[in-house]
């Protein structure tokens, strides 16, 4: 089916699920699992599975309609991680009994879930982590620590990655599993970070039992299925924002807030903020490039290159903004964020915006490492576009076991 015909089916779709469900009177969660029924939850899955099996950026038109006629936010905006890669990655691994269990609550945001894969000694080389996972009849014994697990501290829900063969090379030992964040043995320690959240937590695991059966994929094959979730994680980054919104918009509101236009300092901020709203436009038409080609089948090192100037400006952006506020800049409400809005309910958009300037600033330092550190995509763009030499790899060939680590 060509893509105008793809966006027709869609809009369709949408039209009757609005009439059907109009969210202005319809409880969220019933909104939402009709929109999952109606195969609007992912467009690009099957049929049958919260999609109708079309291209993936049909996906974000739908989104933008029903955002729209005011539709209710799914797991996709209040929990990304599990219910987009999370999601993406039981529709290809798992059984049919996992994907009838998962993926309408991931959806729905009633199972909220996490990604436990980064270690105290495993991040850029995630192929290297020790947390071990032992046959034990039907079930596995899991042991070890994981750390910067993100809303692990209100998942049901978990995606562990674990080493399940120590005696291979360290990419061939390791194997994909649902985890249950309540089951006996998962231990979650918040850490609070400087911008006042504490989104993200230690998980330790303890002698923790996992059947086989939420096992997702077969048994060494999980560097494979972790690499598919992070291309998931790629189609998950949600739509390109629109011109000069977000960030961009907040700054312009504080600008136009000054009482002060006429003078230097303002009209030096003004020269600044004009340089910044043009940084960020360029970095909207970067999205917008690397996701048209996403949709084609062509997944290159866009996503590094936009990863990499997102991170560039954004930390650039982080520490200038508040100087917009003059000493205001320095202040902040109080230490704790709002919680994420609760599964399927509207956010109360009073909560944010008053600090974000402020939020922003304690906050950018992050973008440079979360989803992969810049100087690791600048290892890419340096060995995928400019034909760098690769970086020499001693451990390639060497049973895990056998690498010497701390
Ligand atoms: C906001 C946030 C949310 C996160 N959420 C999650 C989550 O939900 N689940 C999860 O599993 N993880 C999560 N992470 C962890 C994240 O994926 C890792 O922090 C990241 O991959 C880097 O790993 P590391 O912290 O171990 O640093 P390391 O890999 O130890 O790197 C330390 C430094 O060495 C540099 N370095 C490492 N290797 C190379 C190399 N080959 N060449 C050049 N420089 C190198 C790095 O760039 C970095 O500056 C999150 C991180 C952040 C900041």
């Amino acid at each position: 089916m060509d893509i105008a015909k793809q966006e027709q089916l869609a809009l369709e779709r949408v039209e009757i699920l609005l009439r059907d469900h109009p969210p202005a009177s319809t409880d969220p969660l019933d909104f939402l699992r009709a929109q999952f029924d109606a195969g609007l939850a992912y467009v690009y899955f099957p049929e049958g599975y919260g999609g109708l099996g079309l291209a993936p950026e049909i996906g974000e038109l739908v989104d933008a309609r029903l955002r729209e006629a005011g539709a209710p936010p799914s797991g996709r905006v209040t929990n990304a991680i599990a219910a987009g890669q999370g999601a993406a990655t039981v529709l290809t691994y798992g059984s049919e009994d996992q994907k009838e269990r998962y993926l309408k609550p991931l959806f729905t945001g009633e199972l909220m879930g996490c990604q436990l894969y980064s270690e105290p000694g495993s991040g850029s080389d995630l192929a290297s982590l020790s947390t071990l996972a032992v046959r034990d009849g039907d079930e596995w014994v899991v042991n070890g620590q994981k750390v910067w697990t993100s809303g692990a501290h209100r998942a049901k829900w978990g995606l562990l990655l674990a080493r399940t063969d120590p005696g291979v090379v360290k990419h061939a030992g390791l194997t994909q599993f649902v985890i249950d964040m309540e089951a006996p043995g998962v231990e979650v320690r918040p850490l609070r970070q400087m911008s006042g959240g504490a989104e993200f937590n230690e998980v330790f695991l303890t002698d923790v039992r996992i059947p086989d059966t939420e096992r997702l994929g077969d048994i060494g094959d999980g560097w494979r299925g972790s690499q598919h979730t992070l291309v998931f994680e790629r189609y998950n980054v949600g739509r390109v924002p629109g011109r000069g919104s977000g960030q961009i918009a907040r700054a312009v509101e504080a600008w136009q807030a000054r009482d002060d236009k006429t003078s230097p300092a303002a009209q030096a901020l003004r020269e600044e903020l004009v340089r910044f709203w043009i940084d960020f436009e360029v970095l909207r038409l970067l999205q917008w490039r690397a996701g048209e080609l996403r949709a084609s089948g062509n997944t290159g090192p866009e996503g590094s290159l936009g990863k990499l100037a997102t991170s560039l400006i954004g930390r650039r952006f982080g520490q200038w903004a508040p100087n917009l506020l003059g000493p205001a800049g320095m202040l902040m409400d109080g230490y704790d964020l709002p919680e994420p809005s609760a599964p399927g309910r509207r956010g109360d958009p009073n909560q944010r915006g008053t600090h974000d300037l402020q939020r922003g600033c304690v906050g950018s330092p992050g973008t440079a490492i979360a989803g992969g550190t810049d100087q690791i995509q600048r290892n890419i763009i340096g060995d995928r576009v400019l034909s760098l030499p690769r970086e020499p790899m001693v451990d390639r060939d060497r049973p895990w076991n056998e690498i010497p680590r701390n």
